[in-house]
């Protein structure tokens, strides 16, 4: 079934390049004061987007989302796409998250460069001069003011949705006085929180984000790029949209908690625009609904809050919902961007399975990982008549089967080779001594087929006092080996996965499960703490089919039966194997 995904801002970026509205730019050529005026990127016909993480965390899934979307609208449209540090805020900030930002967007397949050569990557803080500049323009036309209010008392006098709010007594300034006092600010005259630069509009305004926001604050703090030049760092509802017009951006993307900041956006843009401090046409900014997908939480404070009380090994946890994270789960970079593809852009509220992500991840695995045979609870079986059949108890039978059951045209698809003997592990699960109704494999006078190798037939078992049974006793019935001409000759109702003792390689594999219980961990104000899963992660010694001794970390593969599994990035060696599970062969995720 092929469902259309669906995306608005296509329809409205189809729109607005049918109207030209981007071929008549005159950047370049400088209204205004060229000193004063924007410098970013000059060109021509297209549009441009951008993804403007503040670097204070890693990206999570939600921000994939946010990345998929802005990169694949500029490389559909022939456009571009900026990867913006957002980083006007100088506490939180981190070189840590410049480097792992730069690291997800890359991996998940995008590129900021321009087919011209041009670099799209940028800093916010290396507008601050600019910013500036537009906050000294809005003092100058009688747009802003400096407010000395108390934050209480300004809290008090925004009003609320209920009431309309009260001009602060030092509303009506002037000019002069203003800019003496916003330069006051800058040199560092006025402690934090003593003053703010508030834009002049409507204190009646229905809208609350239109009551005189605050655009410039104090605060005498240490920058990651800028150090110790300001002591004044703009609010992000001013910062924003001047970073977008700053940079020519068209098409500025967010999610839907900004809509009610799309009209100061505006009403700033227009403003700078009539100043000739920006160059028309000016963005404009869209909206839709951000990712909420089931047993996940996509906050980075939440996320942080594991990480810090280490509920969770780290930032790339392969259960945290973070790119490192589903990167080291063993997530591809298609299977996310088809993810993010298939379920389309919209303003409408809604949880996304997370069984569609798993699907994803098969459908891009399918065909690619090669199957391996593995014993995740291994309990051994001896086959006691095969020194009589095969002439020694020594002997090893050569066996294979395909890496891949379905190759494509072309696709290279190898044999494993392994071999069976006199001694193999087998799943605890697959032998009863007591069968439960409809119960196919081992247990005694039963038939299965080892897969790809003999059929065998139980003959019972051994335990040790307190009952348990350690070894599972069988016979190799001759001239049964898959691939031969007697394969056929004795009928059995089941195949068991197995490992040779003599060749089979010893495995630590992490079984993950979904972190959360509760389906929608992050909303309504659940505390999600309690909702933590105990049961997330399982390690287990395996065995695992001597073709895995070549894998590599990050290799991936089908584990038959089992679904799929990775090479462990970190800590996998060749002659330490860690394998993570990634995903189960079919949805268990409604169950
Ligand atoms: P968080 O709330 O997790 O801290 P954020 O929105 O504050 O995320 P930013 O670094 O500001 O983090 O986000 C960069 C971009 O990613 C923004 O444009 C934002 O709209 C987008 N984004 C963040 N979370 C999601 C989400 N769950 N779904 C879609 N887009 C998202
Ligand atoms: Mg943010
Ligand atoms: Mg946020």
């Amino acid at each position: 079934e092929v469902v259309k995904p669906t995306n608005f801002l296509r329809q409205i970026i189809e729109a607005d390049l049918d109207k030209g509205s981007y071929a008549q730019r005159h950047w370049g050529g400088s209204p205004g004061d060229a000193q004063h005026h924007q410098q970013g990127p000059v060109d021509q016909a297209k549009i441009r987007t951008r993804f403007p993480p503040e670097p204070n965390g890693y990206l999570h899934v939600g921000h994939a989302k946010a990345i998929c979307l802005n990169f694949g609208l500029a490389r559909d449209f022939g456009g571009v796409c900026h990867l913006r540090f957002d980083d006007t805020n100088p506490e939180k900030e981190d070189q840590e998250y410049v480097d792992g930002i730069i690291d997800a967007v890359r991996w998940l397949g995008f590129d900021w460069k321009d087919p011209s050569g041009e670099q799209n990557l940028y800093y916010a803080s290396n507008y601050f001069d600019f910013m500036h500049r537009c906050a000294v323009y809005l003092i100058e036309q009688g747009l802003a003011y400096v407010d000395e209010q108390s934050a209480e008392e300004m809290k008090a006098n925004r009003g609320d949705f209920t009431r309309p709010g009260v001009n602060s007594p030092f509303r009506d300034r002037s000019v002069a006085e203003n800019l003496q006092r916003f330069a006051d600010m800058k040199e560092g005259k006025l402690p934090d929180g003593a003053a703010v630069l508030r834009a002049k509009i409507d204190m009646t305004a229905p809208n609350i984000n239109l009551r005189d926001p605050a655009i410039y604050r104090v605060r005498h703090a240490e920058h990651h790029n800028t150090g110790n030049q300001w002591c004044i760092y703009p609010m992000y509802t001013f910062a924003h949209p001047i970073e977008d017009a700053y940079e020519h951006i068209t098409h500025s993307i967010c999610t839907l908690e900004f809509e009610d900041q799309r009209p100061f956006y505006d009403w700033l843009l227009d403003h700078l625009r009539a100043g000739g401090l920006i160059d028309a046409p000016q963005p404009r900014q869209y909206e839709f609904s951000r990712l909420n997908l089931t047993y996940v939480i996509t906050s980075k404070r939440k996320l942080k809050h594991l990480v810090d009380n280490q509920l969770v090994s780290g930032w790339d946890d392969p259960r945290m919902p973070t790119v490192v994270g589903l990167r080291r789960r063993g997530y591809t970079p298609a299977s996310i961007r088809n993810f993010c593809e298939r379920i389309g852009v919209t303003k409408d509220y809604a949880w996304i399975d997370y069984a569609t992500l798993d699907g994803c991840l098969r459908e891009d695995l399918e065909n690619q990982a090669h199957r391996a045979m593995v014993v995740l609870d291994p309990v051994k079986l001896e086959l006691s008549n095969w020194a009589e059949v095969f002439g020694s108890a020594d002997h090893l039978e050569a066996c294979s089967l395909p890496a891949l059951p379905h190759p494509a045209e072309g696709q290279i698809a190898p044999e494993r080779h392994f071999t069976l003997g006199r001694e193999v592990w087998i799943e605890r699960e697959d032998f009863a001594e007591v069968p439960p109704k409809g119960y196919k494999r081992l247990f005694p006078g039963n038939k299965v087929r080892l897969k790809g190798g003999y059929v065998i037939e139980c003959t019972g078992c051994e335990k040790d006092a307190d009952g348990v049974i350690t070894k599972v006793l069988a016979t190799v019935v001759p001239d049964t080996k898959s691939g031969t001409p007697g394969a056929d000759s004795v009928k059995v109702k089941a195949a068991i996965t197995w490992v040779g003792v003599a060749d089979g390689v010893q495995a630590e594999v992490r079984l993950y499960d979904r972190l959360f219980t509760d389906p929608q961990p992050d909303a309504g104000g659940k505390d999600f703490l309690a909702l933590l899963n105990p049961e997330s992660l399982k390690v287990v010694t395996a065995y695992v089919e001597p073709s895995l001794k070549t894998a590599q970390p990050d290799d991936k593969f089908q584990f038959e039966r089992f679904g799929y599994f990775v090479a462990d990035r970190h800590d996998h060696r060749s002659d330490k194997p860690v394998f993570n599970k990634i995903t189960g062969l079919k949805d268990s995720w409604g169950k």
